[in-house]
């Protein structure tokens, strides 16, 4: 997979002191995808996507992780760890709170998941807190290709392979076992027979995928890539996903990306080569863009119309424009050629930079004009 494709996604914050990092994990602050804070140049405050013309589908079928719990085959066999063992009684006590976080799963779209950067040794990933239930159960820990259980992080390292993943494994440089005794991670018992905990074939293959959607960062009835972690609402995905054409494996647009990348005839061209292109031939490659940038979009600031939520907006911007308008654009093939797609995207971040010069916002956009227009080179082999 070229490096690119992995540049932007789970973005990690900045690095806080300890005291205050903890505090915010207790807190259930960290990383907390799409907070709240409105936005001048953005979506409603809650973050919550619009109905969009480009028809947001739903599958019918809950997402199998929103289903209720299963019975596990058996819950003899699934804790290893010696060290697991030690923690037997402690953790019996936790089984009550671990099931209820198990039901909370339920709440679709009302909760968001909380992620917390981690690294042990090399390898680096997030760790998503409601995933979390031991060392060998609950694949937790999302690196940039997979999800991991904490011992098959802890392997990544060939040097720290056989240290104990509790200490192995840091948070902002902290050991997981500290969190677990402050009970920012709650392990579940030995007794537990959630889904994370069994170790029944499809419990575990529904592992292998996010619980939210690559785009909105929500959770819901999500179709999975089968080549990658991400999933997706069908509505979401670029292009949108009809789900009765769906056949035996289905690849999200950056699967497809990489792997036409392997038979597409590319060959280095100049910028106006490339906003010059017809856009029918390069679809993907906007598709990819597009997705791209709502992805890197934490905070939906550039999701929908600024007009519905920024008073006087209208006042100082005179052609407003937003991804949710560009992927309805791009889907009904109303533009001809690259430039004019690359255009309305510049007009995007031209309008917040114009409107918020260089406050949050203002820097944001910033950012993401620079992330759009260095994946831009890459995609379309832009030489200078
Ligand atoms: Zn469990
Ligand atoms: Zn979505
Ligand atoms: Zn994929």
């Amino acid at each position: 997979m070229p490096a690119f494709l992995l540049t932007t996604e789970f973005v990690q914050s900045e690095q806080t002191d300890t005291e205050a990092f903890l505090q915010s994990c207790e807190n259930g602050n960290v990383h907390t995808a799409c907070s709240p804070q409105g936005s001048p140049s953005g979506s409603s405050s809650d973050g919550e996507r619009p109905d969009l013309s480009r028809g947001k589908r739903r599958t019918t079928s809950s997402h199998p992780r929103q289903s209720e719990h299963n019975i596990s085959e058996s819950d003899t066999d699934f804790e290893e760890e010696e060290e697991e063992e030690e923690e037997e009684e402690e953790e019996q006590e936790n089984d009550q709170e671990a099931v209820g976080n198990g039901d909370e799963e339920c709440q679709g779209d009302v909760d968001k998941p909380e992620f917390l950067s981690v690294t042990c040794g090399s390898a680096t990933g997030t760790l998503q807190k409601d995933r979390f239930a031991s060392g060998t159960s609950g694949k937790c820990i999302r690196t940039a290709s997979k999800w991991l259980t904490p011992v098959e992080f802890a392997r990544e390292d060939p040097v720290l392979a056989n240290s104990s993943w509790k200490k192995s494994i840091l948070c902002q440089g902290i050991p997981i076992s500290d969190l677990i005794e402050r009970r920012v991670l709650i392990p579940h018992s030995l007794l537990c027979r959630c889904r994370l905990c069994s170790k029944n074939k499809k419990d575990l293959m529904e592992q292998e995928n996010d619980d939210y959607c690559a785009v909105c960062v929500r959770r819901g009835s999500l179709l999975c890539c089968d080549q990658c972690p991400r999933a997706f609402h069908t509505g979401c995905h670029l292009p949108t996903v009809d789900k009765g054409t769906l056949g035996e494996q289905w690849l999200c647009t950056y699967c497809v990306l990489t792997k036409s990348q392997g038979w597409r005839y590319t060959c280095d061209r100049s910028l106006t080569q490339a906003l010059e292109s017809c856009i029918s031939d390069f679809m993907l490659e906007c598709q990819y863009l597009l997705l791209q940038l709502y992805n890197a979009d934490k905070d939906h600031i550039f999701f929908s119309d600024p007009c519905d939520t920024v008073t006087r907006y209208r006042e100082f911007i005179k052609n407003p424009m937003w991804l949710d308008k560009v992927a309805e654009k791009l889907q009904d093939r109303q533009y001809s050629s690259v430039g004019q797609f690359v255009s309305d995207i510049h007009l995007i971040f031209k309008n917040c930079a114009t409107f918020n010069r260089d406050n949050e916002f203002g820097q944001t956009g910033a950012r993401l004009r620079q992330l759009f227009d260095e994946e831009f080179q890459h995609v379309f082999s832009v030489k200078n």
